[in-house]
């Protein structure tokens, strides 16, 4: 799998320092402007995060090309209302060499892995006999499986990425939508690291909200994920 940001709002943290300050300042833009501080800034925002005021980080977007991921894992990426995507179609695009992804678990079972890829290749070549048939693609492809290689380009504002980091970055989360979200934390964190100081599973900050199906790693995840920033102010 692959994560790369394309693109995202210039400056992130100083457009919505900005919005914040709006809020708290009877000033007007040029004024606020004139007062931005980055060392102090990055505090302020660190703390309307935490405080909940999340509508201040939908002024920044971030946006993402996710390559070798599953169908399986784009369809659960999908299914986050608050994000704009544009998939590999496998109407327009035919699917006779396509690539598909071996979980590890099963990678790592010689037998089972030689079952799987065999599946495979049969599953190509009834695609490729129904397309030679002259079925359409949109047809054809209803015999190829969830493994299926795909990719996506994403496009997410801060606020909804700390929710999608919150939901997938937990353990319980299937591997490959958290690997996707642990590279995409990686990339925005060098971008703006207030902004996303206080990403993590849920249960970083708070009890684990899978209850009686937590992972029992909640101290774990809260060494790897408790950014310095949240250290400090929680002491
Ligand atoms: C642990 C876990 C298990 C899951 N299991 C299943 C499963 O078994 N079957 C299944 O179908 N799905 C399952 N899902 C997917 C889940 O139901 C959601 O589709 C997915 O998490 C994305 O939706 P969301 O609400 O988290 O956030 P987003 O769609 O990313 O939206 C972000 C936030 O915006 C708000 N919002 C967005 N749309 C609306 C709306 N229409 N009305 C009100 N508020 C809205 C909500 O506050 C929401 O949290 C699972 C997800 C998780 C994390």
């Amino acid at each position: 799998m692959q994560v790369t940001l394309i693109s995202y709002t210039d400056n992130p943290e100083q457009v919505c320092v900005q919005a914040g300050k709006v809020c708290y300042s009877p000033h007007g833009i040029k004024q606020i402007q004139k007062h931005l501080s980055k060392e102090k800034d990055g505090a302020f925002l660190a703390r309307i995060i935490r405080m909940g005021h999340l509508s201040v980080i939908e002024h920044a977007s971030f946006s993402f090309m996710i390559e070798g991921i599953s169908r399986a894992c784009s369809h659960q990426l999908v299914r986050h209302r608050i994000a704009s995507f544009s998939q590999k179609s496998q109407r327009y695009v035919d699917e006779k060499q396509f690539d598909y992804i071996i979980p590890p678990s099963i990678a790592a079972h010689q037998d089972a892995v030689k079952t799987y890829n065999q599946f495979m290749e049969q599953t190509m070549a009834f695609y490729n006999e129904l397309v030679d048939h002259g079925i359409p693609k949109e047809d054809a492809r209803f015999v190829l499986p969830n493994a299926t290689e795909t990719k996506i380009f994403v496009s997410m504002n801060g606020r909804e990425l700390l929710h999608f980091f919150e939901k997938r970055l937990c353990q319980r989360a299937q591997w490959e939508i958290r690997a996707a979200a642990e590279q995409m934390l990686d990339l925005v964190k060098k971008i703006a690291p207030n902004m996303f100081s206080t990403a993590g599973p849920g249960c970083v900050y708070g009890s684990c909200p899978e209850g009686t199906l937590s992972c029992g790693k909640s101290n774990e995840m809260r060494k790897k994920y408790k950014s310095a920033v949240h250290k400090e102010s929680d002491s």
